[in-house]
Order: structure tokens, then sequence, then C-alpha cells
């Protein structure tokens, strides 16, 4: 006996859609180890030994030395178009 086909519907779609690209963006970004937030775009993340992302807020208060700090950039950083004047 063949099974109906499986309809879907707009709005699971749309839902499913939305959910992927959410999902995508999520595994690209940085969050702090103590306070689970997302870092600003122009805050400051600190690496620590053991490669401990830890946000601007929370640096103060753990022991020690960052081993790197970088600027948050927007997602588009270096994907824009310079102009070169020779
Ligand atoms: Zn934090």
């Amino acid at each position: 006996m063949a099974r109906p086909a499986q309809t879907i519907d707009e709005q699971d779609l749309e839902r499913a859609l939305l959910r992927k690209s959410v999902d995508t963006l999520a595994d690209r970004r940085d969050l702090c180890a103590d306070c689970n937030r997302t870092p600003l775009i122009g805050e400051s993340l600190h690496r620590y030994a053991g490669g401990v992302t830890v946000c601007e807020l929370c640096s103060p208060l753990r022991r020690g030395e960052p081993v790197e700090s970088e600027r948050v950039r927007h997602s588009e950083f270096g994907l824009t178009v310079r102009v070169h004047r020779a």
C-alpha cells in the first residue's frame, strides 16, 4: 500500500528555513564562557589559556592575563568592496 505524499504547510516551511538560518548563524558566533552572552559588535573578546573565551564584562573577574584579545566585528567585516586608487 502506497503511503500518501507528505505535504508541508507554507508556515512550517518558513519556520524551518528560519530555524536553519538561525542555527547556522549561532554556530559561527562566539559566546562568553562565563555569562553565556553573545558579545556586541565593537566589544572586546579575551581568550585565555585552554581556549576559554570571555567577554569584556567578565574578563576583570578572571585571574591572569588573556593570551589574546580581539574586537568583535560585524559579520560582513572583510567582505566589503574597497576602492583602490592608483
Ligand atoms: Zn561574559
